[in-house]
């Protein structure tokens, strides 16, 4: 393995059913006098939740802003949360993200907004923040895409749609309460739930794989295999064993690279606005030829949970709508390094990529 990476983890992690109760106590010391007030942003499913609402625990200074997650978010909606937030109140103590994947990149993309200048879209890529954000805390409320434990925040801007990667986007605290996945509804819970079997399946299956992606990667996957094969979503175990899985397979990647799914899915969502985890679920049931078994098993999960995955969705798409989703595809170098080797351009062109998505 020639990869070498110094990554930072999340700084505090609390576990547990029920621990949501303990976040007023956690983000105590992070008040202080000259810091006057929290943000936080939650999903809007919760907006008229109001038992969970009592929950969260935000005092009369602090702001609660709640946010729909039906568009991924975008440079334009952080720095128009940032500007706002700055021009009435100045800078906060801290953000707390609580929701799916995401509220939590909404959580670390403002973060790290409230003291880099400028729009986000200047900072989309790896290392380009110059300076650590505010305070950030994430509260998952469904499970799998590994956002609580990633270095970046994905963000779709004019060009691109592409994450605030480096060590300050890491959350500096996650709440991880399996109890807080219990609502949501039976397709998405797949769909999110998928993300990080992907991740995991691709982590191991490249020119990156190794032992330390492997560990985390083999946990994820048997903890998938309880949820999505062998239990029923009512067995208690289930959301404890999913939320874990969706944080091993976050890690799993950290010391490797997501792959051939990824890099379609990632041309569904920046053409036809395809959320991320239902756009690889499309992609992955089509990848036999790369993923083999593992996208047998991954069928065999949909029946398991009468999940319906969109099919013959290519009859409706132009040969420009192909073109512009292979040419995203085409440009993740990354990915498709770890997927076939340094050499990838000898094996891969836009037509093959164009036959995935014409499958679709
Ligand atoms: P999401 O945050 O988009 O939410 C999906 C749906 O579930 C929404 O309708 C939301 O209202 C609902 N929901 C959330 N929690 C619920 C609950 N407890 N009960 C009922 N409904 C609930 O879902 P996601 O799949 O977690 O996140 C997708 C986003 O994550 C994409 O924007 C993607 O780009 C991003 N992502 C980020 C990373 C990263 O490392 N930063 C990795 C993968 C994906
Ligand atoms: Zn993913």
């Amino acid at each position: 393995m020639n990869l070498f990476r110094n990554f930072k983890s999340v700084t505090k992690t609390c576990y547990g059913r029920g621990s949501l109760d303990k976040l007023g106590e956690i983000l105590e010391p992070q008040r202080s006098a000259n810091k006057v007030f929290m943000v936080f942003v939650v999903d809007d499913y919760f907006a008229d939740k109001e038992d969970f609402k009592k929950r969260i625990p935000a005092r009369s200074e602090d702001e609660v802003h709640f946010i729909s997650s039906l568009k991924e978010p975008s440079t334009k909606q952080i720095d128009a949360l940032r500007d706002d937030i700055l021009a009435r109140r100045g800078l906060p103590a801290g953000i707390i993200g609580i929701g799916g994947g995401t509220v939590m990149d909404i959580a670390k993309a403002t973060a790290l907004m409230f003291t880099n200048e400028g729009s986000s879209v200047q900072y989309q890529g790896l290392n380009l923040i110059k300076k650590p954000g505010i305070y950030h805390c994430g509260v998952p409320t469904i499970s799998g895409t590994g956002a609580e434990v990633s270095m970046t925040a994905v963000l779709t801007g004019p060009v691109k749609k592409l994450g605030l990667k480096c060590d300050w986007t890491v959350l500096d605290q996650i709440v991880l309460d399996p109890d807080l996945i219990a609502t949501v509804p039976q397709d998405q819970w797949f769909y999110t739930g998928m993300d990080t079997y992907i991740h995991s399946v691709e982590a191991i299956t490249g020119t990156k794989k190794n032992t330390f992606a492997e560990a985390y990667s083999e946990k994820a996957l048997e903890l998938c295999r309880e949820v999505f094969l062998k239990r029923d979503r009512t067995d208690p175990k289930s959301d404890e064993f999913l939320m874990v899985a969706s944080y091993m397979g976050g890690l799993s990647l950290t010391y490797s690279e997501v792959g051939v799914c990824h890099a379609l899915s990632y041309g569904l969502g920046k053409v036809l606005e395809i959320h991320h985890c239902l756009a690889n679920c499309i992609a992955f049931d089509k990848l036999e030829d790369v993923y083999g078994d593992n996208v047998q098993e991954f069928k065999q999960m949909v029946k398991h949970n009468n999940i319906h995955i969109p099919q013959d969705l290519a009859k409706g798409w132009s040969e420009e709508t192909i073109d512009a989703m292979a040419e995203v595809a085409y440009n993740l170098p990354h990915m498709w390094d770890h997927a076939f080797g340094p050499e990838w351009e000898q094996v891969l062109d836009r037509e093959r990529i164009k036959g995935w998505y014409r499958r679709m």
